[in-house]
C-alpha cells in the first residue's frame, strides 16, 4: 500500500535496522540521507567532499545541500507510491522543505514514528557499532555530539508532528523484532496496514 512515513529518534535508536525492515514489509523504499551521504563519501562525489567534514565532526550536513539531495531521491519513480524517511528531516528547514515538496506533488505524511531510546543507552549501541562496523562518527566524543545535535536541532521537530496528529511514540528498546511489531501496531492503529 502507499504510505508516506517518517522514522525519527536519536543516533543509535535503531532507526536504519528497523526502516530495513518496515520498508519490505510496506513494499515502499526506506530512504536514508546518511546511508546516501556515505555512498557519496565512498564515490568521492562533489557532494561527499563537502559533506565529509560534517560528517566526520557529526554535524549535520548542511541543509540546501539535504534538502537538494532528498528532492531529487524522492522525485525518482520508485517513491510516488510512498516512502519511509530514515534520518530526514533533522532540522526545521528541512520540515520546511519536505512540505514543499509534498505540497506540490499533492501529498502528504501518514505518520511520524519516534523511535525513543535514552542516551545512555544509544552511546552503549553506537561504541559496539563502532567496533563492528568502524564508522568514523561513532567514536565516543563524536557521539556525544551527535546527541547534542539531535537534542538541539532535531528533537523539536517532534512536537511540530504531534501538533500535526501524526506522531507515535514506540519504545526503541528491546529485540529487533519486538521493536518492528510495536511500530507495526502504532501503524496499524492509524490505519497504515502491513500485507506481509
Ligand atoms: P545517520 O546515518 O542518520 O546517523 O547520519 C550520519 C551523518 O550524515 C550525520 O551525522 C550528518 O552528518 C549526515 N546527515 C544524515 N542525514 C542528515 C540530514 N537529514 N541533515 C543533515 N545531515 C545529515
Amino acid at each position: 500500500m502507499s504510505a508516506r512515513l517518517l522514522l525519527i529518534g536519536p543516533p543509535g535508536a535503531g532507526k536504519g535496522t528497523q526502516a530495513q525492515r518496515l520498508s519490505e514489509a510496506l513494499g515502499v523504499p526506506a530512504i536514508s540521507t546518511g546511508d546516501i551521504f556515505r555512498m557519496h563519501l565512498r564515490n568521492e562525489t562533489e557532494l561527499g567532499l563537502k559533506a565529509r567534514a560534517f560528517m566526520d565532526a557529526g554535524d549535520n550536513v548542511p541543509d540546501t545541500l539535504t534538502n537538494d539531495l532528498v528532492s531529487d531521491r524522492l522525485s525518482q519513480p520508485d517513491a510516488a507510491a510512498g516512502f519511509l524517511l530514515d534520518g530526514y528531516p533533522r532540522t526545521i528547514d528541512q520540515v520546511r522543505a519536505l512540505d514543499e515538496f509534498l505540497a506540490t506533488h499533492g501529498a502528504s505524511m501518514d505518520a511520524v514514528v519516534e523511535l525513543v531510546a535514552e542516551p545512555d543507552v544509544v552511546v552503549e549501541r553506537l561504541k559496539k557499532r563502532a567496533l563492528d562496523q568502524g564508522r568514523a562518527d561513532d567514536d565516543e566524543a563524536v557521539v556525544r555530539h551527535r546527541l547534542d545535535i539531535y537534542a538541539q536541532q532535531t528533537a523539536p521537530l517532534i512536537g511540530v508532528y504531534a501538533e500535526r496528529g501524526l506522531l507515535a511514540k514506540v519504545d526503541g528498546i528491546g529485540e529487533i523484532a519486538e521493536v518492528t511489531e510495536r511500530i507495526e501496531s502504532a501503524l496499524a492503529a492509524r490505519g497504515i496496514l502491513f500485507t506481509a
